[in-house]
Formats: structure tokens, C-alpha cells, sequence
């Protein structure tokens, strides 16, 4: 093991015992997670800070990075931000803060993670939007995304991959979903947890890899999704070892078969038995984490949300379908009489205009009239606002 660098792991969460009661009547979705199934009990478990600060020392890791819970109610992340607080308190440096956020609550929101950084906390997150119930065109949630940015602060995200039977706790939240955003907001860091729901390994591709510069992955809950050898292997063909953060969902007990109470030690033994070489031990053990809390912004400009008319230019084949569809109705309603559908919950921000009217059986000319006419639509709803 090295010693050299701390060890860090980049996602656990604070739920001691106590806030067992509160997340159950404040918050369904955690009331539902929290829950026994079929008198079993479910695999989260709780610690206090006492506890996780013993756990972490029985386990040799120098620091954890507290992600807020997921929130529907911001009364509930004000209150959860300062019970992290407190527990940062108790030991300065080793617990790190993620602040917990409704985004969908607006500038009350912002404000709160604005007290939490000023008393030390480090980023945003776990955030869900599934769970939270905010879509990722939601104007609120931009405007948040875009104050983290302008803040510096990096958001972790739940992901998880659509692909595969149900449990609880999987979100609709689709990896392409957190492609587009950081397209969208290429300066803003993401850490995307679970491995990003494997969007990782579409890092192959060099433009995606480009595209996702400032996104990071980590194995929050891994042996509950993906056997260790195999998505270690996954990872290191997808060459993103060097993005890739340790984190373990702590306090989850992450072999519920086996394990009876938190403990680190389990799934560290599994990663510690997989053929890094020191380079990759040490980006997954801190330095990747390190990238995601102090890596520089490249830019200082924030992407402007896209859905506007400015941001569109000239109508061509080329065009973002739901950069039209969003520029003007009447050009929603004329591409959904055409049967393009655009809403992106239901169709990828990049299709472009020329394949998907093509794809409804419009021939050249047809689609060179249809172009016509949406830039009018949109030139004359552009004249009238
Ligand atoms: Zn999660």
C-alpha cells in the first residue's frame, strides 16, 4: 500500500443512526431506500462520526469526502449541510464536505451551498435529478449549474447504467444525459458517480474523451453493480485509470450477504487485489480526487444555456433539432406533425435536422422547404419577443 499520498475515498455519506427517522418521514425517495424489503433489512447502514472516523482508521484511509444525500425538500439539505458541518468539525481536513442542494428551490439553493463553501465545504453533491425530480433542461438546474461553475465548485452526480434488471436506488438518468451536460458546460467539473453508469467507456472515442476532459468517475457501491475484476479491466481498456476515484458509498454495506455492519474493508481488499501499476494506485487512491477538488478551470466563461435563438445561427441540415424546437412552438409543433420527436427525455441532443426528417421519409426537397420554413418560423417569433 502506498503511504506517501493520503487515501482517499470520494464518496461516502453521512447517516448516522439518528437521521434514520427524519430522512423516513421528510423524504420519500430516502424512506424507500431506507426501508426493509421483504423483512430483509436494506443494505444501508449508518455511522456516526465517531464511527466512520474509527472505520477509517481500521481501514488506513486518510480522508473521505462527504457527499450530501440526495434532497427533495431543501429544509432537508439545510439541515443535512449542517450535521456535515458539525462532523467536519470534529476532525478538520479529514472529512471533507459536499453540499447538499434542492436545485429546483432557486437562489435559496445557490445561497446555502454559498454558506456551506464559506464554512469550508469543498463541492456539490451526490445530486440525483431523478430522485430529486428535476429534468436537465430545467432552467433552475442550469442556473445552479452555472453558479457552481462561476464558484469553481465541482458537482457529483448519481449516474447508474440504464441497461439491466431493477433494484432500488436506480435512477432513469441516462450516461448519454450526463454527456450532454458536460458538453453544455464544458468548464464545470463533474464527478459522476458509480462509474458514471459506464459512460467511461466511451472515452475510446478521442472526440468524447475530449469532450468529457473535465469529467471524473468513481466506484461509489461498485461490488452492488459490477464484478471488481471485471469493470477494473473495462476501465483500464477504456484508458480512464487516471480519472477514475476510489469511493465507496460508505456507510452501505456493500456485501449484504457477507457484511453485517459498515467497514471500508471488504471491497478495499477486492481493489487492492486488482494489477495496478503505482501511478494508477496512486490517482485512484487520491490523485484523481485531488484533480476534481483543485484542478484549474481552463476558461473562466461559463457555456450560456443553448436552448436560445442567439445560440442557433442559421437553420441548416446540421441544426440541433431541439435547438429549433425550443427557439420557437410553432417549430416544435411543425417537427412533431412530422414525427421528429425532440424533447430531449425522448431523443439525443445531437440529432441534427437533415437526418431526422430524412428518417421520416423527407426526400431533399422536402427537407430543404421544411428548413424554410422553420427559419421563418423561428426568424418571425425572434421578431415578436
Ligand atoms: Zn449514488
Amino acid at each position: 500500500m502506498e503511504t506517501n499520498t493520503p487515501r482517499i475515498d470520494a464518496h461516502v455519506h453521512y447517516l448516522p443512526p439518528a437521521a434514520r427517522a427524519a430522512l423516513a418521514a421528510d423524504e420519500p425517495y430516502w424512506a424507500l431506500l431506507l426501508g426493509d424489503r421483504a423483512g430483509r433489512p436494506a443494505p444501508q447502514g449508518y455511522a456516526d462520526a465517531a464511527r466512520l472516523l474509527a472505520d477509517m482508521d481500521a481501514a488506513g484511509i486518510d480522508q473521505v469526502v462527504i457527499q450530501g444525500i440526495y434532497p427533495q425538500r431543501q429544509a432537508t439539505a439545510q439541515a443535512h449541510n449542517d450535521a456535515i458541518l458539525q462532523a467536519m468539525a470534529l476532525s478538520p481536513g479529514r472529512l471533507i464536505g459536499f453540499a447538499a442542494a434542492q436545485p429546483l428551490a432557486g437562489a435559496a439553493a445557490i445561497d446555502d451551498v454559498r454558506r456551506c463553501v464559506a464554512a469550508g465545504m469543498r463541492g456539490v453533491g451526490e445530486l440525483n435529478p431523478y430522485a430529486q425530480g428535476f429534468a436537465l433542461d430545467d432552467p433552475r438546474w442550469l442556473r445552479f449549474v452555472e453558479a457552481c461553475g462561476r464558484a469553481d465548485l465541482p458537482i457529483c452526480l448519481h449516474v447508474n447504467a440504464t441497461v439491466g434488471p431493477a433494484y432500488p436506488g436506480k435512477s432513469t438518468l441516462a450516461p448519454e444525459a450526463c454527456y450532454e451536460l458536460a458538453r453544455r458546460f464544458p468548464e464545470v467539473r463533474f464527478l459522476l458517480a458509480h462509474w458514471g453508469g459506464g459512460l467511461f467507456m466511451h472515452e475510446i472515442v478521442p472526440a468524447v474523451r475530449q469532450a468529457l476532459r473535465n469529467v471524473w468517475y468513481d466506484t461509489a457501491a461498485s461490488p452492488l453493480l459490477y464484478p471488481t475484476a471485471a469493470i477494473c479491466a473495462v476501465a483500464r481498456a477504456s484508458g480512464v485509470l487516471h480519472k477514475l476515484a476510489y469511493a465507496s458509498d460508505y456507510p452501505l454495506r456493500l456485501y449484504p450477504r457477507t457484511q453485517r455492519e459498515p467497514d471500508f474493508r471488504p471491497f478495499l481488499a477486492d481493489l487492492d487485489a486488482q494489477p495496478w501499476d503505482a501511478a494508477e494506485r496512486a490517482a485512484l487512491f487520491g490523485g484523481t480526487m485531488a484533480a476534481v477538488l483543485r484542478a484549474p478551470i481552463t476558461t473562466p466563461h461559463i457555456a450560456a444555456p443553448a436552448s436560445t435563438v442567439g445560440a442557433l445561427g442559421t437553420i441548416d441540415e446540421h441544426t440541433a433539432v431541439h435547438l429549433i424546437a425550443t427557439a420557437a412552438p410553432e417549430a416544435g409543433l411543425l417537427l412533431e406533425r412530422l414525427g421528429i420527436v425532440w424533447q430531449q427525455r425522448d431523443a439525443p441532443a445531437w440529432q441534427q435536422l437533415g437526418q431526422a426528417a430524412a428518417a421520416r421519409g423527407l426526400d431533399a426537397a422536402a427537407r430543404a422547404r421544411l428548413i424554410a420554413t422553420l427559419r421563418t418560423i423561428v426568424a418571425q417569433s425572434h421578431e415578436e419577443s
